[in-house]
């Protein structure tokens, strides 16, 4: 993974509480008032399904991961207990379940902030753009333009939004 240094203007939680799925599952399940049972039938998995990934001997598949997340309205990664932080790939804004865009559906697209994705749409056309915006925001004082340029000329073109764009 990327190590991406970030600027102060970045919002990072500062303590990443590490959780396993089957707990995570259990959590949200109890937070939503369902019994195994229920989620079984949402889920459409049995009740000795839901059972397993409580007592952490199996943890879902992807497809019932999307399906989980869309009923739960959090990400496959806070599914997953945050395995990976999440970056969006044409910022490079570190993301959480917050920030992360969605899909016009309503869906998470974990590739992207939603200020870069925004109903079904990129937000930026060019780099130049981007760079410029942003350097709009992050420069001050302590940061200057010629530097948050420096920084961002950097970071930016290996993101995958605009390397896949430049091979
Ligand atoms: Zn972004």
């Amino acid at each position: 993974m990327l190590f991406i240094p970030a600027p102060r203007w970045y919002n990072i939680p500062e303590v990443m509480i590490y959780m396993d799925t089957k707990d995570i599952i259990l959590q949200l399940r109890t937070k939503n008032g369902l019994s195994q049972e229920e989620l079984a039938a949402k889920a459409y998995v049995t009740r000795q399904a839901v059972s397993r990934w409580e007592t952490g001997e199996t943890v879902p598949n992807t497809e019932t991961l999307k399906l989980l997340s869309t009923l739960f309205d959090v990400s496959i990664n806070t599914l997953l207990g945050s395995p990976r932080q999440l970056v969006c790939q044409c910022c490079g804004m570190p993301l959480d379940d917050s920030s992360i865009s969605r899909e016009p559906d309503g869906s998470f697209n974990e590739e992207y902030c939603k200020w870069c994705y925004t109903g079904g749409k990129f937000v930026y056309t060019s780099l130049e753009e981007l760079t410029d915006f942003l350097v709009g925001h992050m420069s001050n004082e302590k940061f200057p333009p010629e530097q948050a340029r420096a920084y961002l000329g950097e970071l930016l073109p290996k993101l995958n939004h605009w390397s896949r764009d430049r091979k």
